[in-house]
């Protein structure tokens, strides 16, 4: 465990398994994102973001390619019934693959203006989605088709696929990118990375009370994450944060308290719980796949 597991924090014992190792599933994206869990065939869709394709791996099959080119598809997500929803930085749209396979442009537009280029989504129990847009698709030459910046600033959206209804609920984000609710949904955690290409700029996480089920009130700094930047965040059963950073997958107590790190060999973006368990944690980093299996299960 000692060269995979560093601990700083007792309470991290009851997460991890004492013979616990990190498994690398696959490599040779240009730079891989967004991993989402399928347990009908026990499978991972993932994204490489830079290589502008959508990935899928599962240990019969090994890697396939699903759509290439995929617009420059980041983070992926399942709604309600199932279906894929994701963020596609190059169409700068919320999109949704539905039953019978075909790709549907679900919201590219808010207050009449196009959106920046939307990173990655969480589906909340109504159904609605939640995805941070910040402007990497209009900015980084790999990360979109460009284009000029139409929104005032990089928000957090609220959209409803039920009415097509979008509000911005979070605008006190440089660059909000990641995003997850606790277990109950009351609280919403969006990390910033604007320091990744701004002096100064922000490389935290910051948590926000849920009024009603559909605004935010009460922002404050949960954790600020270094090295790096926090990218990709989930949460665990008993609401324990998982962030990707520089060196390693951290993980934070609901208290805000930093219980110790998961070492990963490459620079981690996003992750998610998976396996048919829920305990599988699945770690989208540089070119490469890589899973760990926990004693804790995730919640999405
Ligand atoms: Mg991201």
């Amino acid at each position: 465990m000692a060269e995979v597991i560093e601990i700083y924090d007792h309470r991290l014992r009851a997460l991890v398994r004492p013979d616990a190792s990190l498994q690398k599933l696959a490599n040779g994206a240009v730079h891989s994102e967004g991993p989402v869990y399928f347990h009908e065939d026990d499978s991972i869709v993932w994204s490489d973001a830079h290589g502008n394709r959508l990935l899928r791996w599962s240990a019969s099959d090994g890697v396939k390619v699903l759509r290439d080119p995929s617009d420059y598809q980041s983070g992926n997500y399942r709604d309600l019934e199932g279906r894929l929803v994701a963020c596609s930085s190059g169409k700068r749209a919320i999109m949704r693959r539905e039953h019978d396979g075909e790709w549907r442009v679900l919201v590219d537009r808010y207050q009449g203006k196009r959106l920046n280029s939307p990173n990655d989504l969480v589906v909340k129990g109504d159904g609605t989605i939640w995805f941070t847009d910040p402007p990497y698709g209009l900015t980084e030459p790999n990360q979109g088709y460009g284009g000029e910046q139409e929104q005032d600033g990089c928000f957090v959206y609220r959209f409803d696929p039920a009415t097509g209804e979008i509000d911005a609920v979070v605008t006190d984000r440089m660059r909000p990118n990641g995003l997850t609710f606790s277990p109950d949904e009351r609280l919403l955690y969006v990390s910033d990375t604007s320091a990744f290409n701004i002096p100064h700029g922000d490389h935290d996480i910051r948590v926000y009370e849920v009024v009603n089920g559909r605004h935010v009130t009460n922002s404050r700094v949960f954790a600020v994450i270094e090295p790096g930047q926090p990218d990709g965040i989930r949460v665990d059963e008993h609401g324990n944060i998982f962030t990707s950073s520089e060196d390693s997958v951290q993980v934070y107590s609901p208290d805000g308290i930093r219980l110790g790190k998961i070492l990963v060999p490459e620079i981690s973006a996003n992750l998610t719980f998976g396996g048919p368990g829920r305990d599988r944690l699945f770690i989208t980093a540089g070119k490469s796949l890589y899973a760990i299996d926990l004693n804790t299960r995730g919640v999405q």
